[in-house]
């Protein structure tokens, strides 16, 4: 079973959510997990080059559909972790051949695509050869403040088209826990964007909640945004915005305190 771009706004089981389809398009960085051909999310022109992309369940909802699982909790067949991206061939093939892509078979494979997918980021290839990024000099930041707010926090991440984030070592499992689970939910919300000021502010505010727990915990989180400059490919330059975050130990001796009475790293 798949659900089509194209029948975004038809009636069918439309059930993946706007948050779980950006997602997945994002870190699949809009290719096929198998194939890695380009896929395109847009059907409404009809374009003979463009391959359509497929949001293709791994386990399905329907009781006769591909690798159901009685055991799969039913609340969980519509989340992100239960969508592959793909192009049309490679969906037939693991819906036709479901015993040899199993389960976590596809797990797999859509977990190494995207690391795939992130490595060519990091290496700045953008998935093409003939796209650059570029510093910008003088837009790197000499100092990145500390962000004891929400607002704060999603001015940093918000629209960002790179993520570079980093902490302090962690010994303890709860702080494992929180970390990772603020810092990808940070991405999240600079991927995602909102629909509306009212869950801005609303989300806002969680952060806010949650930078303070981290306070708690002994962390201070600290950010910037630098924009660097998109070269070459067909559009000329572009803003190419990456969002700093890191979350230090509020005792590191590298956070500084700069004349402004802002604290720095
Ligand atoms: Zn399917
Ligand atoms: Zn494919």
């Amino acid at each position: 079973m798949s659900i089509q771009a194209a029948r975004l706004d038809s009636n069918v089981d439309m059930t993946i959510s706007a948050k779980s389809r950006k997602l997945l398009w994002g870190r699949s960085g809009n290719r096929c997990a198998i194939c890695k051909r380009e896929l395109i999310m847009e059907t409404s022109k009809e374009d003979d080059e463009s391959i359509i992309g497929d949001e293709c369940h791994i386990i399905s909802g329907a009781q006769n559909g591909p690798r159901y699982d009685t055991n799969y909790p039913s609340d969980q067949v519509d989340g992100y972790s239960n969508f592959i991206l793909l192009c049309k061939v490679h969906h037939k093939l693991i819906d036709d051949q479901y015993s040899t892509y199993a389960h976590q078979k596809l797990v797999q494979i859509k977990a190494e695509h995207e690391k795939w997918v992130s490595k060519q980021l990091d290496n700045n290839n953008i998935l093409g050869e003939s796209i650059r990024i570029k510093k910008v000099p003088g837009n790197t930041p000499a100092y990145l403040s500390r962000i004891t707010t929400g607002k704060k926090l999603l001015e940093v991440v918000l629209n960002a088209c790179a993520f570079s984030f980093d902490h302090d070592d962690l010994d303890d499992p709860a702080h494992v826990d929180l970390i990772s689970g603020f810092l990808q939910n940070a991405q999240d919300w600079g991927d995602i964007g909102f629909d509306n000021i009212g869950d801005k502010v609303k989300i806002g505010y969680e952060i806010s909640e949650i930078i303070k727990e981290l306070e708690v915990a002994g962390f201070w989180v600290f950010g910037g945004r630098e924009v660097q400059a998109l070269e070459g490919g067909s559009g000329g330059v572009s803003d190419w915005p990456v969002a700093t975050l890191r979350v230090l130990r509020s005792n590191n001796d590298e956070i500084v305190k700069t004349p402004v009475g802002e604290k720095g790293v």
